[in-house]
């Protein structure tokens, strides 16, 4: 596998300075309910370990998840999360699209095999084939299964991913389906809520 930075090495080169990234690292453990003594080991560890790799994917949801993320309420986080994310895969973030995008997630699977986070924000519908959600011309269940094969773990963000949500309330002509019932043999986080908290969300990433 090939070096992956820090995560202080990608905060320094998209500009954030040193005393920011100490105030983030006191914002994100004021957020995770930890004590102020906790502070210099989250620096040490995002000063020191390398930056964990995530691919953040897209099913039937209507991508306010997203919004609440980079909506978080401090803009120093959202600068900071964002600027690491971007690095990767995500399908409404990223400057790419189309087979392009497509290309950018398989390069990524492959470089950080076993070593990246999959973030999955709303959920696949299984009804016909999974034909009620498509993602680059095939559905999105299979590129649900396909990126969830070489993660760490799995980050289930929001009520759509974590239980369902309003497209699997009865009758779910769709059969959408929570992450944990399609994917089984992988570690899965919750984060549930609609959205979730924004700094519950970067406090997981940045946890992680
Ligand atoms: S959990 Fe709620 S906010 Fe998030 S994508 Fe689903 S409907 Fe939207």
């Amino acid at each position: 596998m090939s070096h992956i930075e820090t995560f202080y090495e990608v905060m320094r080169r998209q500009g954030i300075t040193r005393r920011s990234f100490m105030k983030y690292c006191s914002l994100t453990a004021a957020a995770l309910g930890l004590s102020p003594a906790y502070v210099p080991q989250i620096a040490n560890a995002m000063e020191n370990k390398p930056r964990t790799p995530v691919l953040w994917l897209h099913g039937l949801e209507c991508t306010c998840c997203s919004e609440s993320f980079i909506r978080s309420a401090h803009p120093l986080v959202k600068d900071v999360v964002l600027s690491m994310l971007s690095l990767d895969y995500d399908d409404t973030l990223m400057a790419a699209a189309g087979h392009q995008a497509e290309a950018a997630l398989e390069d990524t699977i492959q470089k950080y095999k076993g070593e990246y986070i999959l973030a999955v924000e709303g959920n696949p519908p299984l009804n016909e084939d999974g034909m009620f959600c498509i993602i680059g011309g095939k559905p999105f269940v299979d590129q649900l299964k396909h990126a969830a094969k070489h993660a760490k773990a799995i980050i289930a963000w929001g009520s759509c991913a974590s239980w369902g949500c309003v497209q699997a309330a009865r009758p779910n002509p769709t059969q959408a389906t929570p992450i944990h019932k399609v994917i089984t043999d992988k570690p899965i986080i919750k984060v549930p809520g609609c959205p979730p908290i924004a700094e519950v969300m970067t406090g997981v990433i940045t946890y992680m």
